[in-house]
């Protein structure tokens, strides 16, 4: 058993690939690291590590995978998502909205018609969201959104207490912006226990391999795959992915989903989680920033794996295929077996077969659906709508499985 890991990990093609990428970019030392939260400046600004997680649970590193930094923004969209799981979308939505602000990660930034910050990945709206995270004490609060970062992570993350104390001591425009957001009614704790909480969870150490099995747990519709633990339902983790697409890389979000093409959040700190929906999750580190807040290095590694590997998620798919297996008939009677995922191109397929059946005299459609692994409710609305159609013509149509 140990051999046969042991043989599994020397030849890992994936990790190769990554680490190539990353000697790739190993001498790009443009950027600088953040100086307004003092302690982040205290770090080895050539730390450069990268991993890969897929839905499988497969962990693939290259570089310095294990480095500890402080997860920063990165944290946002999965607070977002506790606090969807928490109150529902609809709530959230009454505290902060859906747009992309086009401003920085810091901007004073409230719509003014509504009072709410644009969205939960700025600051203000970061702000206002943690003070949506219900609890007796601030420190129950905090440890919710520690034990679910925790949980995403499928380990149990610590905070960096110098990087806490550093973001108190100087957090005074977030502070303002908490402030702002309290008179405009859209902050649900007092400014110091909604501050305390967000710098906390900012303060929150991770690796990248930390922060992939985080992206992973979103790309695996809420379940950790290396702990296969539910974490959340499918739609916070479908949410946060689409926050991360449109506002995920501060300014720089719509240029960055043109041309890499991946839901990402990044982070002051230097790392970025990058998600390749139903298949896996990025997590990248190097602590020198471009000018809008991005890792110099990361965000260069993560377009990299984009272009090279065809990963941008609009990147035109093969035709589906059919998820017909077998389609015969005998006397009158037409019997399909359909595997899969049964989605609206596949219930184009199956309702030309279906009518051409009827036109061809059949009086009975059976549709073994045993090994239909997930139907959409496009496509299984679609089937209801052509049964009822048959049936008024005196086809039955007989299903052998459920479809839900
Ligand atoms: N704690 C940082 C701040 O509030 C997070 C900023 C970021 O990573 O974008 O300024």
């Amino acid at each position: 058993m140990t051999d046969e890991r042991d043989a599994r990990a020397e030849v890992d093609p994936i990790r190769d690939a990554l680490a190539a990428v990353v000697d790739r970019h190993r001498s790009n030392h443009a950027g600088a690291v953040a100086t307004y939260i003092p302690e982040l400046a205290d770090v080895d600004t050539d730390g450069f590590g990268a991993s890969v997680v897929s839905v499988h649970g497969r962990v693939h590193s290259a570089g310095d995978a294990d480095r500890p930094f402080t997860i920063q923004s990165v944290s946002k969209p999965f607070v977002y998502a506790l606090t969807i799981s928490d109150l529902g979308l609809d709530e959230v939505h009454r505290h902060v909205g859906f747009e992309p602000s086009g401003e920085p990660f810091n901007a004073i930034s409230l719509d003014p018609d509504t009072g709410r910050p644009d969205n939960p990945l700025i600051n203000a709206g970061a702000i206002v969201t943690s003070a949506l995270i219900d609890g007796p004490t601030v420190r129950d609060r905090f440890e919710r959104v520690r034990s679910f970062l925790s949980a995403c992570a499928g380990r149990e993350l610590h905070v960096d207490d110098d990087v806490f104390e550093s973001e108190t001591a100087t957090g005074d425009r977030n502070r303002a912006l908490a402030y702002l957001a309290n008179s405009s009614g859209v902050l649900r704790q007092s400014v110091g226990d909604a501050t305390e909480v967000y710098f906390r969870q900012c303060s929150l150490v991770v690796t990248t391999e930390d922060l992939a099995v985080m992206g992973a747990t979103l790309a695996n519709g809420g379940v950790n795959p290396l702990t296969k633990r539910r974490v959340m339902s499918e739609r916070p983790a479908m949410l946060a992915l689409s926050i991360m697409a449109t506002c995920g890389m501060y300014d720089h979000s719509g240029e960055w989903m043109a041309r890499v093409g991946l839901p990402a959040k990044s982070g002051v700190g230097g790392g970025i989680v990058a998600v390749q929906p139903a298949q896996f999750g990025v997590g990248v580190y190097s602590p020198r920033l471009d000018s809008w807040g991005n890792s110099v290095r990361g965000a260069a590694v993560l377009q990299t794996l984009s272009e090279d590997f065809d990963l941008h998620v609009f990147d035109h798919p093969d035709e589906s295929r059919s998820p017909v297996v077998s389609w015969t008939t005998e006397d009158d009677v037409t019997s399909g077996v359909l595997r899969g995922e049964f989605d609206l191109i596949s219930a184009e397929t199956v309702i030309d077969r279906m009518l051409a059946a009827a036109a061809d005299g059949n009086r009975r459609i059976e549709l073994d659906v045993t090994g239909v692994t997930r139907a959409r409710t496009v496509a299984t609305e679609l089937l209801r709508v052509i049964g009822r159609h048959l049936a008024d013509r005196g086809v039955d149509v007989v299903l052998d499985g459920d479809l839900g």
